[in-house]
């Protein structure tokens, strides 16, 4: 069969990273989580101390040494995908509350999002691929086969990431921190300048506010199916 592209963009926390991550496994391809990619590079920005004491960040620096930051994905022992940050995991340090409040920042610069597209469009040259975020079916892949765009309640998405994030051990984050920052990176997400968060004119848009995993994954293989054996007969 024929390999496409599948590009899932949407608002944040919206359960859409679970849904490529399953697609990809069910139909046999590869997942690229762009989001992972931005938060290591906010990362790298904390752990090199590119940002001062009122989160001001040093943006000459980073522009300097954009290209000494490698971001990879290898597969962990039971086949999920994880990130590293030159050679190091950061898989469980890029999840934490802290980057999540710095990355919309670093993602909204010109020359980040040009060195990430860069490499996610290297990985997706050969398709075969999975790839969600925020621009991918606008700017990343425009050309996807395939293009999702999820959106859900913003109570609901916080419900779910609060949730997702005491199971993880996270014993002081509050629900409404937890809300505030999804709002907060929604907002910048889609007033940025360069590659504002917007749905695709082609995309299938998935409201998954009260639908079930099992439902959501229903979904998409039907679409994946139907794009699939319709660009067969072609
Ligand atoms: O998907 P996730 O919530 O982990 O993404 C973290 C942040 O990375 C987003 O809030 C957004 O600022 C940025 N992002 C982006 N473009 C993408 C993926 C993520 O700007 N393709």
């Amino acid at each position: 069969m024929k390999k496409i592209v599948v590009a899932i963009d949407g608002f944040s926390s919206n359960g859409k990273s679970t849904m490529a991550k399953s697609l990809a496994r069910a139909v046999g391809y590869i997942y690229i989580d762009s989001g992972a990619m931005y938060r290591a590079v906010t990362l790298y920005c904390i752990m090199h101390r590119l940002f001062d004491n009122d989160k001001n960040l040093d943006e000459g620096r980073l522009h300097n040494e954009i290209n000494n930051i490698k971001i990879d994905f290898h597969l962990n022992s039971e086949g999920l995908p994880e990130t590293y940050l030159n050679g190091e995991n950061v898989e469980a340090k890029i999840r934490s509350m802290e980057v999540s409040g710095l990355v919309s920042r670093v993602s909204a610069i010109p020359f980040v999002r040009h060195a990430m597209v860069a490499l996610q469009q290297e990985m997706g040259k050969a398709k075969g691929i999975v790839m969600d975020g925020r621009d991918i079916g606008t700017v990343v892949f425009p050309e996807a086969e395939m293009k999702v765009f999820v959106t859900a309640d913003a109570d609901i998405r916080a419900q779910r990431r609060y949730d997702e994030l005491k199971s993880k051990g996270d014993t002081k984050t509050t629900y409404e921190e937890v809300l505030e920052n999804l709002k907060a990176r929604d907002h910048m997400d889609q007033t940025r300048e360069e590659a504002p968060l917007r749905q695709a004119d082609d995309a299938l848009v998935l409201d998954n506010s009260h639908m079930t995993i099992d439902q959501q994954m229903q979904w998409l293989i039907d679409k994946f199916k139907q794009i699939t054996t319709t660009d067969e007969q072609h």
